[in-house]
């Protein structure tokens, strides 16, 4: 149900029931009239202009592809919507209503940025396997094949890079594994709410798709708030709880407080900071906007920050259209007024925002809202990596340029990193030393806390897109952190073992 607001006028309490019915309210002889006849809400909307209604989240899917039920792709041929269905049978999709219609310009689809990131493009198949799928379809092979032979591609693609699932799982008092927790970096545990392993629509390029398509063994999810109290109580070195997904927002708001409300008791004191991982400010701001459990959202952040923590918003961005539409701004300025900060961070994708103009655009936009630019990260090893992925000279070029181009406040972002298995690695830059052009490298988060802020250098190459691409420079064998992340591994198997 849409926002109920106070009208400042005589009628006291105003609250929209649909897109038809609004309830009038009038306080001073306390009756109310619930009615389509006295106002709709479009004219109430006139009169009121702050509480008229958003949209209803209207989500679309592969059945919607194969319906033909989303009337903006018409724009395109038969052929490229073919090719489309046959991605989206092997990769997830999922839009919606907003995405469609105030998040991509039709006029200049295919290439739109903001297409490209939540439509399935032919590109994201290998050419063989696209060959295979659209052959399926034309012939409309049994639903049952096309599932299996989609199935089979799948399984060929990569869903969990750098070691996520064997290396990062804490373990309860009893040394039992614990499920949708990670603890990677001493200061910050990951949590996976089980409810929050979807999104709002998502991303072309994203890691996660496994978790998406519902493979029960490869779901980093938990159910229990308990136990995640239960291991912040234990581990007093944790300053950090970052809450991820999917998208934790597309949890009911009472959910969330089940996890989060019971952190401002006294024990949990060590805990600062309260981070959301979220890119429902870009892909649904009327999560911010629309309705009591909005509202309710709001008030849960505001009881946060009073209670002393510090809550931010990792808000996912990765184009600065993503903050052009009146929805987006009043979300982001509702969030600011709670008192919580937004920290914005995003990869760099081929096809969505290979370009220095467009980061630059993107986070003086953010400045400009009282947005802080975090982390620009390098894309992961993932299923469509050879569609999305830019080399790591080149993503070093477009930081370079890009942060070139804003003030200070906006150099608050780090990156090019990779969120690789022994940490989050930056490129630097490219230097020669000794006559060697190497990549200069350094740490910004490491499993081992000692190697943060170490230079380190590889050997340049023009063609690598991650760093178990690169060797060590200078004749060296390994990097300086390698023996050490193999015991890790060692010591981590056999944990695992007993
Ligand atoms: C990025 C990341 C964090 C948070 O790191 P910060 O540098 O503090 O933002 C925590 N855990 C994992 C596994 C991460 O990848
Ligand atoms: S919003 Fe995040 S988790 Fe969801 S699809 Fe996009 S990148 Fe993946």
């Amino acid at each position: 149900m849409p926002a109920v607001e106070k009208a400042n006028g005589q009628l006291g309490l105003v609250a929209c029931l649909s897109e038809n019915w609004v309830m009038l309210y009038c306080g001073r002889f306390g009756f109310s009239i619930k009615s389509s006849v006295v106002m709709s809400n479009a004219s109430a909307a006139k009169v009121f202009p702050r509480m008229q209604p958003g949209p209803r989240f209207e989500v679309y899917t592969l059945a919607d592809l194969e319906k033909g039920t989303i009337p903006h792709l018409q724009i395109l041929s038969e052929e490229q919507r073919l090719l489309m269905r046959a991605v989206a049978h092997v990769l997830p999709f999922r839009a919606n209503r907003y995405v469609v219609e105030e998040l991509i310009d039709w006029d200049r689809v295919p290439d739109d940025p903001l297409f490209q990131l939540t439509f399935p493009q032919p590109g994201m198949l290998a050419p063989q396997d696209l060959a295979t799928m659209t052959d399926l379809l034309r012939r409309e092979t049994p639903a049952a094949e096309i599932k299996a032979a989609a199935a089979g591609i799948r399984a060929r693609l990569n869903p969990h890079p750098a070691g996520q699932l064997q290396l990062n799982r804490p373990r309860d008092a009893d040394g039992r594994p614990i499920d949708g927790l990670q603890h990677k970096y001493r200061e910050t545990v990951l949590f996976f709410p089980s409810q929050g392993q979807t999104c709002h629509s998502y991303c072309t390029f994203c890691f996660r798709w496994a978790q998406f398509i519902g493979d029960k063994s490869l779901r980093m999810a938990s159910r229990e708030a308990a136990v995640v109290h239960e291991y912040l109580r234990r581990h007093p070195e944790v300053t950090d709880l970052l809450i991820t997904g999917g998208d934790p927002l597309v949890m009911k708001t009472r959910h969330l407080a089940d996890y989060l409300e019971p952190l401002l008791a006294p024990e949990f004191e060590h805990l600062r900071t309260i981070r959301i991982g979220t890119k429902s400010l870009s892909f649904w701001p009327y999560r911010y906007l629309d309705g009591d459990d909005a509202d309710e959202l709001l008030r849960l952040l505001e009881k946060l920050v009073a209670g002393g923590k510090h809550v931010a918003l990792m808000a996912h961005y990765n184009h600065w259209r993503e903050l052009e539409t009146p929805a987006a701004r009043r979300a982001i300025a509702r969030v600011r007024e709670t008192g919580a900060v937004i920290r914005a961070q995003g990869p760099l994708i081929a096809h969505v925002n290979d370009d220095p103009v467009v980061w630059a655009r993107l986070w003086r936009t953010q400045v400009h809202l009282g947005i802080v630019p975090y982390y620009m990260f390098v894309e992961r090893d993932t299923g469509a990596r050879h569609y999305f992925e830019v080399p790591l000279v080149r993503c070093w070029e477009i930081y370079r340029e890009a942060i070139q181009r804003v003030s200070g406040l906006g150099r608050t972002v780090r990156g090019p990193s990779m969120s690789a298995t022994p940490g989050k690695v930056e490129v630097q830059g490219v230097a020669e030393i000794g006559g060697e052009k190497v990549f200069v490298l350094r740490f910004l988060q490491g499993r081992n806390p000692d190697w943060v802020q170490r230079p380190f250098f590889a050997r340049f190459d023009p063609r690598a897109t991650w760093l178990d691409q690169l060797k060590p420079a200078f004749g060296d064998d390994r990097f300086f952190f390698e023996d050490e992340l193999t015991a890790v591994f060692q010591a981590e198997r056999r944990g695992g073992a007993s």
